[in-house]
């Protein structure tokens, strides 16, 4: 991941090579662009905040350069920073965007430009979210949406409700859900164990990473599953289980599953009896957890947890949504 530190050392050593080069000249470009986006991407300019297309997009999807093609950010890197301007975290990959120091409009600031072709894209602060703390600013103008279909998108959501025995068995049987696994997310130690995560002090959650293929399940659909197949009315709590390690969350893995995540809580709000105290927070870090974690229903099904607890959960899951099971 970029951080400052290394935006500042790629504008004052050079960046890192890109792939491939795209060199044209000024007259040509000006003959392959629309004014604007030759005024942009050519002449440095800015547009105007808020009228850009991109500004309020957050489905999943890649953004290429519009001169050249090249890829160079992944939506799930795409906030929403209120400034007017599509913004990112992080470009695509190491050698995609070029960095440069701008010192015009009696500023020192870091030009951003393709690497591949040189457009100018905008400019990159050091005010962005954690981890990486980059805000790439961009104009809507420099780039061009390549959609979800075209990518083969597969996506990955992190979902903490209770002992992961549990929920790992119920998503494992939902149609287009590819991949589950069980492990720690959310705390401070580095490759915990289940003995330490069982203790409550490390801030972990047990949680299952889910991977899915969104044509054939939906995110929104997955969240309203959590939901209704754990109590996320509850404190720190599932049931007979009590501590930090069986909360309720959801650590999102872009801008788009965080905003669906908080439009599903709120339409669902109304069916519980308490207030939903479901944690919504970025995925920090996930580890995995011990290998006889892995697929425990399957292979325990009549071990007496399974059968007190995890049994009669699948049971409600199947009566309520029998179209999406495997
Ligand atoms: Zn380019």
């Amino acid at each position: 991941m970029l951080t400052w530190k290394n935006v500042l050392q790629f504008a004052r050593e050079g960046s890192p090579k890109p792939d491939r080069v795209m060199n044209l000249s000024i007259e040509e470009w000006k003959q392959k662009l629309s004014p604007d986006v030759f005024e942009i991407t050519r002449l440095r300019g800015t547009e105007r905040p808020f009228s850009g297309e991109y500004c309020g997009v957050f489905e999943l999807a890649l953004y290429a350069c519009v001169c050249c093609g090249a890829l160079l950010f992944d939506a799930s890197y795409k906030f929403e920073s209120g400034t007017g301007w599509p913004s990112f975290t992080q470009p695509i990959s190491d050698n995609a965007v070029k960095y440069s120091a701008d010192f015009s409009h009696g500023m020192e600031r870091i030009e951003a430009l393709c690497n591949t072709c040189e457009a100018h894209l905008g400019h990159v602060f050091p005010d962005g979210p954690s981890p990486s703390g980059l805000r790439f600013c961009m104009n809507s103008k420099s780039l061009i949406k390549v959609e979800e279909a075209q990518v083969g998108h597969k996506e990955t959501v992190t979902f903490g409700g209770g002992c992961f025995w549990c929920t790992e068995a119920i998503f494992e049987s939902l149609k287009g859900v590819e991949k589950v696994r069980s492990g720690y997310s959310g705390g401070s130690i580095v490759n915990p164990t289940y003995r330490q995560v069982c203790s409550g002090t490390t801030g972990h959650a047990e949680v299952i990473q889910i991977e899915f293929d969104p044509k054939v399940i939906s995110f929104e659909d997955l969240v309203k599953i959590h939901l209704y197949t754990h109590d996320p009315t509850t404190v720190n709590r599932q049931g007979a289980d009590v501590g930090s390690q069986y909360r309720s969350a959801i650590f999102y893995h872009s801008e788009a599953q965080k905003l669906t995540a908080e439009k599903v809580i709120k339409a669902l709000t109304p069916e519980f009896d308490n207030k939903i105290v479901t944690e919504v927070s970025r995925l920090a870090n996930y580890y995995p957890a011990e290998d006889y974690h892995q697929n425990y229903y399957a292979q325990n099904a009549t071990q007496p947890y399974c059968q007190a607890v995890i049994s009669p959960k699948l049971a409600k899951l199947r009566a309520k949504y029998k179209d999406k099971l495997k």
